[in-house]
């Protein structure tokens, strides 16, 4: 980026990934705040992204020289397998809306999130960035995972048609403070840990479903926050970039378990229900990418990042989205 004032707008910025931005902003000496930038985060309140007026009003209120694009609807399993429409219209309008005006505007980098469940369902192991297109994604939620796919579509055109320097970034499986730790509704950290706290409080047993086995990618929301402004200020391509602990850092869910009960200093009954469906073996994808180019990156151990996110969840256990 250039020494000169930046204002780098963050779309999202009350959500899990936008809040640890905020705090690797604030905090992180390396990847932390540069002299001459500015930055704002945006939540529901500044304005709804799927609708074009409020969108333009934002860009028009801010005028960011950079854009990091959060701003998503996401839901669980079963709010995408009833409503794959909802979640491919007004994921395609924010996105479609959020890209406009940052071409309109003279952005000078935007950088989109996607997700690894938008990969083809049908495909080989280790995912990696050339494979997002190679196939249809998981029947649940296509509706989802074909308007994030439009982002490339629309990056590699924008780029063509325009110059423009648009890009986005694959995050595997996200956790930590600021999670949404509904219980049903929820990714499987932050469900889990709400269900172990609710163990402890009322003496009943912790039961995990499934055998425990199945192996996940889980990055921290702090190492992500950290390569998020990384790839803001150096990755130079269109195509996406996976944004990844190394494939030999995959943890198995009786793994995640164990972690929270230790964080949680729970010590009751602590078992797996084995009549309970797995879900897929593993899903593994490649970091390759990012560590050939970012090769000094250092990961936060996963016991460590999961232990601040239990304290967080205890510390504002009134408070949080659950
Ligand atoms: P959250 O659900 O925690 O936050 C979503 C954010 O988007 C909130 O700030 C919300 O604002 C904002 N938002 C939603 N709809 C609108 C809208 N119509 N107009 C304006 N703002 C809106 O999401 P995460 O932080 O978990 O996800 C961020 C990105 O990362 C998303 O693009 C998601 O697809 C992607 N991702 C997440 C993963 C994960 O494990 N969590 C994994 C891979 C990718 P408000 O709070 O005001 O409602």
């Amino acid at each position: 980026m250039s020494p000169s004032k930046s204002v780098i707008m963050v779309t999202g910025g009350s959500g899990l990934v936008g809040k640890a931005i905020d705090w690797v902003v604030e905090n992180d000496s390396k990847y932390g705040k540069r002299e001459g930038e500015e930055w704002v985060f945006l939540t529901s309140k500044d304005g709804n992204l799927i609708d074009p007026a409020q969108t333009k009003a934002i860009f028009e209120k801010y005028r960011p020289t950079h854009v990091i694009h959060l701003a998503a609807k996401v839901g669980g399993l079963f709010g995408n397998m009833a409503a794959n429409l909802d979640y491919f219209r007004d994921n395609l309008l924010i996105n479609d809306n959020v890209l406009h005006n940052a071409k309109e505007f003279g952005v000078k980098k935007v950088v989109s999130c996607l997700s690894t469940c938008i990969f083809p369902d049908k495909t080989s192991y280790p995912i990696d960035e050339t494979m997002v297109h190679q196939g249809p994604p998981h029947d649940s939620n296509y509706g989802y995972s074909h308007s994030k796919r439009m982002v490339d579509v629309m990056n590699r055109a924008y780029n063509q048609q325009y110059g423009c320097n648009f890009t986005s970034v694959i995050p595997t499986n996200v956790f930590g403070p600021h999670d949404n730790f509904h219980l049903v509704n929820s990714h499987v950290i932050p469900g889990l840990i709400h269900k172990c706290y609710l163990a402890q409080q009322n003496n009943t047993p912790f039961i995990m479903a499934g055998t425990g086995r199945p192996l996940r990618q889980f990055i921290y929301s702090r190492d992500l926050a950290r390569l998020f402004i990384w790839t803001l200020r150096e990755y130079q391509e269109i195509t996406p970039l996976i944004l990844s602990v190394p494939e030999e850092e995959e943890v198995s869910i009786k793994q995640v378990g164990d972690s929270i009960v230790k964080a949680m200093g729970y010590t009751g009954d602590y078992r797996f229900d084995t009549t309970k469906a797995d879900g897929q073996y593993k899903k593994t994808a490649s970091n390759k990418k990012l560590m050939s180019l970012n090769p000094d990156f250092q990961f936060t151990p996963f016991d460590v990042a999961l232990s601040e996110t239990v304290e967080w969840f205890k510390e504002n256990v009134d408070t949080i989205r659950k």
